[in-house]
């Protein structure tokens, strides 16, 4: 695929690679791994990150949504396959048809999908969401339990084949609550199973969760965030037994360079003036790629130097400061690294008060994806429109 701007993210493949195999080789081998791909694969792309993971040993996809899930299907891939979010209970016949998993956890909703179901004479497969303590979704209550289990266990089309929960504080240094939560799920799920039968999964591991405690990975983990080496949160980064490569870097050029005398303002506002002689560039980056105004007084990287965003961030450019002898077309790294200096995604989410997580998930589908693959580009995703 081409494209003509000169901003683009590079997905480093053997990166992703390597932070799978890192954990497959950390688990007991029966515990198997969930690629979470989420939010097409947290910015990352889901189909290419899915298929390096696979590669590298995960054998699960996890996703959101059920439209994610179809979309690697409609990609060809043809692992197990997990909706982590609430699917509309009439879409099961949908997500079975695809040979989806979806999640499920009301008896109101069991009801209406058994119903759907039957009207196409198609059987579908769940997982069982336990609320151990994240408040979020989930069986919470014995009875809220017992009266899931019972109206499951009479189930003609609907197949619970798992269960599930989410830990809330994984990422901390107190891990009181994560037990807390782990003894609720062996609780709940030994409850659901004396009633519905036995269900062959178990999982509650996220990143955080795999990595700190391999022991308690039931039968498969959820690998999020660190497949794509990130760190689950920087309090734990000291502990994790394996160091992460990041996947995900971000790259534009310089279109325009000029000087600005002392008094002169920069951008939107004025809200920057220079004090001296200083030279300033144009790089072709603003809020619309997702590289918000609160980037402003950040750092980027040309030629191997850091270099400061000045004045207001515009919907499609930014200006930064830059030395002397910089021209159109240098290179600007805004995440990852030039020589030996380096902008991490932290140091991106700490300008907005925010976690990783959110900054490759929030750079837009206007800001081409490369994939890469020993240094060599493999595929372009791009779709502006
Ligand atoms: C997103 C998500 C994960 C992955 O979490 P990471 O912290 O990114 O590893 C796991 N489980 C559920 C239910 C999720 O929604």
């Amino acid at each position: 695929m081409t494209f003509y701007r000169d901003t683009w993210a590079e997905v480093d493949l053997d990166a992703i690679h390597s932070n799978t195999k890192n954990l497959r080789g950390l688990l007991d081998e029966n515990v198997q791994i969930m690629a979470v791909v989420k939010a097409d694969g947290y910015g990352h792309k889901a189909v290419p990150t899915a298929e390096e993971a696979l590669a590298a040993g995960a054998q699960w996809l996890g996703t959101a949504l059920l439209d994610e899930a179809i979309a690697l299907r409609e990609a060809g891939i043809t692992a197990p396959i997990l909706v982590l979010g609430m699917i509309r209970p009439e879409d099961v016949v949908t997500a079975a048809a695809n040979d989806i998993i979806v999640t499920a956890f009301q008896p109101w909703w069991l009801e209406r999908a058994e119903k759907a179901a039957a009207a196409s004479g198609q059987s579908f497969d769940y997982h069982i969401k336990i609320d151990s303590g994240m408040h979020r979704l989930g069986l919470k209550t014995n009875e809220e339990i017992d009266a899931f289990a019972s109206r499951a266990a009479s189930a003609e089309f609907g197949r619970a084949v798992g269960m599930f929960t989410h830990f809330a504080q994984a990422d901390e240094q107190e891990t009181s609550y994560v037990e807390e939560q782990t003894a609720r799920f062996q609780e709940v799920a030994d409850r659901l199973e004396s009633v519905i039968g036995s269900i062959p999964v178990r999982h509650c591991a996220n990143s955080a969760a795999a990595m700190r405690f391999p022991e308690a990975g039931f039968s498969l983990v959820r690998f999020g965030i660190s497949m794509y080496g990130l760190t689950p949160s920087p309090s734990i980064t000291a502990d994790l037994p394996f160091a992460l490569k990041p996947a995900f870097s971000l790259h534009s050029r310089i279109t325009h360079v000029k000087t600005l005398e002392p008094g002169d303002t920069v951008s939107y506002g004025r809200t920057y003036t220079a004090e001296s002689r200083e030279r300033a560039a144009t790089v072709p980056i603003g809020y619309a790629d997702g590289w918000i105004r609160m980037h402003q007084g950040g750092d980027v990287l040309v030629n191997g130097q850091r270099c400061p965003i000045i004045g207001r961030i515009c919907m499609d450019q930014m200006i930064i400061r830059v030395p002397e002898g910089i021209e159109s077309g240098e290179l600007v790294t805004l995440i990852g690294a030039q020589g030996s200096e380096y902008v991490s995604m932290e140091e991106a989410a700490a300008r907005l008060d925010t976690i990783n997580y959110e900054i490759p998930c929030v750079i837009s589908a206007r800001v081409p994806r490369l994939l890469q693959k020993q240094g060599r580009k493999t595929e372009v995703y791009y779709n502006i429109l």
